[in-house]
């Protein structure tokens, strides 16, 4: 009940960010809300936008793929993104556009309080980590950061875009989602 009605408050706030995003869709999340694993992605596109869900396109299907092989699945998973509407042209988000998501972020993450965070690439990293290097020295490891007033596990790897582009990767990132299960 109390994570309903926060979520809804949330949720308003979020959409009165949509003027800064004319003709897009607000892509909240998808998932279990009281799931011990909150995975946050990067920004929806396409289709996401289309359908109002986040990860449900082409790197949907293989993050899908991907959680079945650590035998998860998006129902049993709390998914979001950083950003909340699909950038203009599918850009990536800017600087000023991660840091006015953030705040909604930690938020968010406050509320659905998981065991732990799974990041997926770059933007999630600087969002959550505020970290801005290259994510090879972040990837695979995890790291325990307070966000508001709690203390999270939070585990970074390859975005599925990624692995659509680089698909030899995809055994580190295997290797990288297995270490949520041993939490
Ligand atoms: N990429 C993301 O980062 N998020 C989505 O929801 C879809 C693709």
């Amino acid at each position: 009940m109390y994570k309903d009605k926060e979520l809804f408050k949330l949720k308003k706030k979020i959409l009165e960010l949509n003027k800064n995003f004319p003709n897009k869709n607000l892509v909240f999340a998808d998932g279990n809300k009281n799931s011990q694993v909150m995975i946050i992605g990067e920004a929806p596109g396409k289709t996401e936008d289309k359908l109002k869900k986040p990860f449900v396109g082409r790197a949907g299907k293989l993050l899908d793929e991907l959680l079945s092989r650590i035998n998860l699945d998006r129902a049993k998973v709390y998914i979001t993104n950083v950003v909340n509407y699909r950038p203009d042209k599918n850009r990536k988000p800017t600087s000023e556009v991660i840091y006015v998501f953030k705040k909604l972020l930690f938020k968010h993450i406050e509320i659905i309080k998981p065991k732990c965070l799974l990041l997926l690439g770059a933007t999630a990293a600087t969002a959550v980590l505020n970290y801005k290097g290259p994510l090879s020295k972040v990837r695979g490891k995890w790291k325990n950061i307070k966000i508001i007033n709690s203390y999270f596990d939070i585990l970074t790897t390859f975005h599925p875009a990624f692995i659509l582009r680089y698909p030899n990767k995809i055994k580190i990132m295997i290797k990288d989602i297995k270490k949520i299960k041993k939490m």
